[in-house]
């Protein structure tokens, strides 16, 4: 078959070239064998044209990129091209999302997605798959690195040591998609990858993570084997990272540049509403500081739009980023699902 799989571009204005690689959508090409001609787009780093000679259509779907999917999933549907829909948003919305595709995959896509190759070669496709257990991360394959473009990660190589977030925070889709397990590869797993690509000459690195951080005992082994590889890194981490200077200490020598940290509010009363008292305005100054003494830049994850949001909202949270001298940030919508 010839099988295209599409992450499509983000309709909520993010802009091209600062989405996370579709690192997911490389192992199901892994998993794909090789009597199948696969073809991965990432439509934040390159235009999709409709083709002629598709016999499957593969979307990596958040809610995000819900409107472009349809888009796409539509029209091959018109031109009797079965269309399979996977990630959070078809998992959380799946009544919406089905009205859209010949069939969608609830959850992680590793263990379904052969048969679901198959099915669709005996034309007996199902409407809904869904994995029948938590994937062990060690049974993940390396992704098909050559057919993703590293663009996408200002050209950093994207790179999976866990899955999931031991927190819950209510409007995160993370651990309602997960199931709140938080799980890891081995380090001798994540170190063998790494030094694979530093083999090809790759020197810095995106950790698609959650959170690289939320098992600290992990990311401490983790981060002292990754000292010598001498590389730079970059990932996603909760402020919770500050309470263990060790753990910042080891990032920062093992290459860490930056860190995506989900600061979201600074109001005490919207981080309680949205259950993530475990950021406290009280003590971002101080939580911070262990950051930037160890050269680790924030980018700060910004949510505006929740209930106790007014026009000042915009205003102060900039004031505050500016005097906290917060290297990045990144605002975000609120997003309903
Ligand atoms: S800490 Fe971050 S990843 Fe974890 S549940 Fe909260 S928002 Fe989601």
């Amino acid at each position: 078959m010839n099988i295209d799989l599409i992450a499509p571009v983000m309709d909520t204005g993010g802009g091209r070239g600062r989405q996370i690689t579709p690192l997911g959508l490389g192992v199901l090409a892994s998993l794909t064998p090789d009597e199948h001609n696969l073809n991965l787009y990432d439509e934040n780093v390159t235009d999709y044209e409709y083709k002629d000679d598709v016999d499957l259509v593969g979307l990596s779907v958040m809610t995000a990129r819900a409107t472009r999917a349809y888009q796409i999933a539509d029209e091959y549907r018109k031109r009797g091209v079965p269309v399979v829909f996977g990630g959070s948003h078809p998992t959380l919305v799946p009544d919406e999302s089905i009205q859209h595709a010949d069939s969608i995959v609830m959850g992680e896509a590793e263990l379904t997605w052969p048969q679901l190759l198959e099915d669709v070669q005996n034309n007996k496709l199902k409407q809904v798959y869904k994995s029948p257990r938590w994937v062990e991360m060690d049974e993940v394959p390396i992704p098909r690195r050559d057919l993703i473009s590293a663009k996408a990660t200002f050209g950093a190589t994207s790179i999976q040591a866990t899955r999931g977030c031991p927190f819950d925070c209510n409007f995160c889709t993370v651990t309602k998609f997960f199931g709140g397990s938080y799980r890891y590869r081995s380090v001798d797993l994540v170190i063998e990858e790494l030094e694979q690509e530093i083999a090809r000459g790759k020197k810095s690195f995106f950790f698609v993570d959650d959170n690289i951080i939320a098992n600290r005992r992990y990311s401490r082994q983790l981060f002292e084997r990754m000292i010598p590889l001498n590389i730079k890194w970059g990932g996603q981490a909760s402020i919770t990272a500050a309470k263990d200077p060790e753990v910042l200490r080891l990032a920062a020598e093992s290459g860490c540049m930056a860190l995506f940290v989900g600061i979201e509010s600074i109001s005490k009363e919207t981080l309680h509403n949205a259950h993530k008292d475990f950021n406290n305005p009280d003590n971002y100054e101080e939580n911070f500081k262990k950051y930037h003494d160890n050269g680790i830049t924030i980018l700060a994850g910004m949510i505006f739009g929740f209930d106790e949001d007014d026009e000042s909202t915009f205003e102060r949270t900039v004031e505050f980023l500016v005097k906290h001298r917060i290297g990045l940030a990144n605002f975000g919508i609120l997003t309903p699902l």
